[in-house]
C-alpha cells in the first residue's frame, strides 16, 4: 500500500502567513511543470516496488488554480505512469475563490472525490489582513457547490491564533464551520515563520499575536464543539466524521510508504527520505534531462525510533509498544515504557488494553513536552 503526493507550487498572490514553496508563474511555467512532474512519475515509479497506490493528493500551493487543461494533462500523464486503479481517495487542495460551478463539475470526471479547501476563517476583516482572497460568503458558497457537483467528502481548513480573533469570535467561526457539516476539520494554530510578512508586521508591531493562553483555550473550544457534534478527533490537529479520516494524511502518520512528486515534495519509503528542490527552474530542469531532482538521506536508528514515538502520539491509535519492540528492540521498548509511566501517572497518557499508549486531552495540552521526554535520549 502506498501513496503518491503530487505538489502543485502556483498561487495568484502571497498569503502573509505562508512560508510554503510556492510562485506566482503559473502562466509561463504552468505548462512546463505538468510535463515535468509526469516525466519524473515515469522516472521515479520504481520506487513504488509494485505497491498499490491507494491515495492520491494534490497539494500546494494551490492546486485550484491550475486551468483545467492542465489538470486533466497531469491526471492522465499520471494514470500513464503509475497504476492509479486502486485508488481509493483522490483529493485536490482548493482555495474558495477558485470554486467555480465548472471547476467542481469537472472534479469528478477526473476521478477527485475529496476537496480540502483553505477557508481559515469566516471573518472577512481578518481574512483580509492576512493576504487570503476569498471572503466568508464565497467559502460558503464554494462548498454548496462542490457538494452540488457531487464531491461527498470536502475538508475545511481553519486558523486560530490569528491576529484580532477572540475566543468568542472563534467560537462562532467553529459553530459556523459545524453548520457547513463538512466530513472533516483540519485546524492549526497560527505560527510566525521568520521570513513571511506576517512576522515583519509582528516586529514591527503593526500586528500583535495572540496570547498563548489564549491560543490553547481556543483549541480546547475546538475540540469540546466537534466532539459534541459528533467529530472524532484522530489526530492533534484533525477532525473526521465516522468513516471520514484523512486516508492519505494517515499513511504520513503510520509509516506508510508515500511518493511526492514535483517541486519541494518530499518522499519516504521507511528508511529513505528524498527532498525535491524548491525551486522551479532548477526541477524542471533536472527531471526533464532524464534524472531525478531530488537529494536523499537515510534515516539513522534514533531518528525512526524518534518519528515512530512522535507521529504515533499525535494520533488517536497512539503508540503500538509491541511494536515498537519488533522494530526497535528491547531496550527501545524499555526506555519507552518507562518515560511513558511518569506521564501516565501524571494523567498525560493513558495504555490501552491492546497495549498501545495515547495522550489523554490533558497530555494533548501538553504535547510537545510529552513527546520530547518519549523521545531516544542518549
Ligand atoms: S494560497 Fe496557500 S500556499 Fe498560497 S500563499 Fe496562501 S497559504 Fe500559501
Amino acid at each position: 500500500m502506498a501513496g503518491v503526493y503530487v505538489h502543485i507550487p502556483f498561487c495568484s498572490s502571497r498569503c502573509s502567513y505562508c512560508d510554503f514553496f510556492s510562485t506566482l508563474r503559473l502562466r509561463e511555467a504552468g505548462g512546463p511543470y505538468v510535463d515535468a512532474v509526469v516525466a519524473e512519475a515515469l522516472l521515479r515509479r520504481g520506487e513504488l516496488r509494485g505497491a498499490s497506490v491507494r491515495t492520491l493528493y494534490m497539494g500546494g500551493g494551490t492546486p485550484s488554480q491550475l486551468p483545467m487543461p492542465l489538470l486533466s494533462r497531469l491526471v492522465m500523464g499520471l494514470g500513464r505512469a503509475i497504476d492509479l486503479s486502486g485508488v481509493e481517495e483522490f483529493t485536490i487542495e482548493a482555495n474558495p475563490d477558485d470554486v467555480t460551478p465548472e471547476w467542481a463539475r469537472s472534479l469528478l470526471p477526473l476521478g477527485v472525490n475529496r476537496v480540502s479547501m483553505g477557508v481559515q476563517s469566516f471573518e472577512d476583516g481578518i481574512l483580509r489582513a492576512i493576504g487570503r482572497r476569498h471572503t466568508a460568503a464565497q467559502a460558503v458558497e464554494a462548498v454548496n457547490r462542490l457538494r452540488d457537483a457531487g464531491i461527498g467528502n470536502i475538508s475545511l481548513d481553519l486558523i486560530y491564533g490569528l491576529p484580532g480573533q477572540t475566543v468568542e469570535s472563534w467560537a462562532r467561526l467553529v459553530r459556523q464551520t459545524i453548520d457547513l457539516a463538512p466530513q472533516h476539520i483540519s485546524a492549526y494554530g497560527l505560527t510566525y515563520e521568520p521570513g513571511t510578512r506576517l512576522w515583519r508586521q509582528r516586529e514591527s508591531g503593526q500586528v500583535v499575536e495572540v496570547p498563548e493562553e489564549q491560543c490553547l483555550e481556543m483549541y480546547r473550544l475546538l475540540v469540546d464543539m466537534l466532539r459534541e457534534s459528533g467529530y472524532e478527533h484522530y489526530e492533534i490537529s484533525n477532525f473526521a466524521l465516522p468513516g471520514c479520516h484523512s486516508r492519505h494524511n494517515s499513511s504520513y502518520w503510520d509509516d506508510t510508504p508515500y511518493l511526492g512528486l514535483g517541486a519541494a515534495a518530499h518522499s519516504y519509503d521507511g528508511r529513505i527520505r528524498r527532498y525535491n528542490p524548491g525551486d522551479l527552474q532548477q526541477y524542471i530542469g533536472r527531471v526533464m534531462a532524464g534524472e531525478p531532482a531530488f537529494e536523499s538521506e537515510e534515516l539513522t536508528w534514533r531518528e525512526r525510533y524518534d518519528e515512530r514515538v512522535m507521529l504515533g502520539l499525535r494520533t488517536s491509535r497512539g503508540v503500538d509498544a509491541a511494536r515498537l519492540r519488533e522494530d526497535f528492540g528491547d531496550e527501545a521498548w524499555r526506555y519507552f515504557t518507562r518515560e511513558a509511566r511518569r506521564h501516565i501517572d501524571a494523567g498525560n497518557l493513558m495504555m490501552e488494553q491492546d497495549g498501545r499508549y495515547v495522550l489523554t486531552d490533558d497530555g494533548i495540552m501538553l504535547s510537545d513536552s510529552v513527546m520530547r521526554d518519549l523521545m531516544w535520549d542518549d
